[in-house]
């Protein structure tokens, strides 16, 4: 019996045993099955053989359960004397020539066996209900892409820029044909900026608008296949989980490797480097697009978790890094130029220059450590500027989710009204910038002061509304409480 037969039969089994409604038809066609013996996809293992109880089984195991049971003495021959069509009312897996013969009890198998032993297939899905704020089929411009980043990211405006057309660029390249020969070069980007400067959240908050998977890794836990930690690829089984199994929609998603300084090549070292060159060499191919086969639903590969094949071509790949000591490079360069001129500068002349990180090259990320294949394959480099005192006022008040409008809901619910003094920002501000981690303070602080008043105000029904004021923030008075229908009282 050829394979096509097969196929057939299996097909009608299906049709045989299907007693479902239409519309858990239309939901099956989004699923393909998995093997029961090797947990393979029928994308990679070619038709199932469906036996009763929802088990699929691929021909490859079917032939080696034969192959195994000739071995033993049974006198099955091969695959072509099986059909399964021919075995109606098995208990078990019975087999022509042993018509007495159960292999597995199959009432045994039932309760574990997986309805849900399917995973998603390689389809186009239908249009989620939900509109995405950009959707990436239409391709928004760059100034959409730019006005949505702006209203959740304060300040940074450059890179929000850059970001934008890189995106647009990207996503154009995936939609682009390569049939005139010419090919679009992929934007991956590597972002350079401080700790808490908001380089996550801009790139969470770009896969959110774009409603795109997001998986987000520390080059940190990345090492090279076969020694201790995440291997590399594991960044892209993220990716699929992050997708809910879609390998179409992970295709598509954005990949972004914080603290890809940490893998920067040591300086000066004869010992062998594990964590740093050699991942960056790892990571080539995956920037670049390759073929990776990656666990379904787990984190390893292992001979019990069915594979998907996802090709990292039109994957985004965002690296970003604080790149510690990078301006000392910077300065180093622009130094030696200018004391070549006639008037040679001061030396510290690029000392208090604010930013100076804007002033990177290629050159200078080389010399820290970054190889040139690698920066190769990250061809948008940009910078973000470290946070002022007013950047992180507006980053109070003024994103669609500022931390204090999220107060101001949840106090709105006990009908209390929250309202900060303009000097009591500027305070939260000020420590903040004291704590040298970004914005990152920002909560933390907020959240040490905000604690007591959450605690407090719905003790009494009678309180109206609260102020927060700079003398709270310093520890030297307190919040205003006002009473409903009363004058403000100091509290
Ligand atoms: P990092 O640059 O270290 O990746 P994050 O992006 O994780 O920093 O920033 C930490 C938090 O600070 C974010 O979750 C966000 O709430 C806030 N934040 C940082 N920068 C900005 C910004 N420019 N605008 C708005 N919020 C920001």
């Amino acid at each position: 019996m050829s394979e096509k037969d097969l196929l057939s039969d299996a097909e009608s089994q299906e049709v045989q045993t299907g007693n479902s409604t239409e519309d858990n038809q239309d939901h099956k066609d989004e699923y393909e099955d998995i093997c029961y013996i090797c947990h393979r996809p029928e994308s990679k293992a070619g038709k199932m053989i469906k036996i009763p109880n929802n088990i699929c089984i691929c021909t490859d195991c079917m032939q080696k359960t034969f192959d195994s049971m000739n071995q033993a003495g049974f006198p099955l021959g091969d695959m072509s004397n099986f059909n399964p069509a021919n075995m109606p009312n098995m208990p078990g897996i019975s087999f022509p020539g042993m018509p007495n013969i159960s292999m597995i009890n199959l009432s045994d198998l039932q309760g574990m066996m997986p309805q849900n032993q399917k995973i998603k297939k390689k389809k186009p899905k239908e249009e989620k209900e939900a509109k995405p704020v950009l959707d990436i089929k239409a391709i928004p411009a760059p100034h959409k892409i730019k006005a949505s980043l702006d209203e959740y990211v304060v300040g940074q405006e450059r890179a929000k820029k850059v970001m934008s057309v890189a995106v647009y660029n990207h996503y154009k390249r995936v939609a682009a044909d390569t049939l005139d020969g010419i090919e679009i070069e992929k934007s991956n980007m590597l972002m350079i900026g401080p700790t808490g400067s908001g380089k996550t959240y801009l790139v969470k908050t770009l896969a959110k608008l774009l409603d795109v998977p997001l998986a987000i890794a520390d080059a940190t836990s990345l090492t090279e296949a076969g020694y201790i930690g995440d291997d590399i690829e594991s960044v892209v089984t993220k990716l699929l989980a992050a997708a809910d199994n879609d390998v179409e929609k992970a295709e598509h998603g954005i990949i972004f490797i914080d603290e890809i300084d940490k893998i920067a090549k040591k300086k000066n070292t004869h010992q062998r480097d594990v964590s740093g060159e050699s991942v960056q060499q790892g990571m080539l191919k995956l920037l670049e697009g390759a073929q990776i086969e990656v666990p379904v639903g787990a984190n390893s590969k292992n001979a019990m978790v069915p594979l998907a094949t996802v090709n990292t071509k039109d994957i985004l790949f965002i690296c970003g890094g604080a790149f510690p000591d990078l301006e000392e490079i910077i300065k180093e360069r622009l130094n030696k130029h200018s004391s070549m001129g006639f008037r040679a500068d001061l030396k510290d002349k690029y000392d208090k220059e604010e930013n100076l990180l804007r002033r990177v090259t290629v050159e200078d990320i080389r010399k820290y450590g970054m190889i040139p294949e690698f920066l190769g394959r990250l061809p948008v480099i940009f910078t973000l500027d470290s946070l002022t005192e007013d950047m992180m006022v507006e980053i109070l008040k003024e994103p669609k989710n500022a931390i204090i409008k999220q107060y101001q809901k949840l106090l709105a619910m006990d009908e209390v009204k929250l309202e900060f003094e303009e000097d009591a920002l500027r305070a939260i501000a000020k420590k903040a910038r004291e704590k040298d981690v970004g914005a990152r303070a920002l909560r933390s602080i907020l959240e040490e002061f905000m604690l007591d008043i959450m605690y407090e105000i719905p003790k009494d029904d009678n309180i109206g509304k609260v102020t927060i004021t700079k003398a709270y923030i310093e520890n030297t008075g307190g919040p205003i409480i006002t009473m409903r229908g009363y004058q403000a009282l100091p509290g």
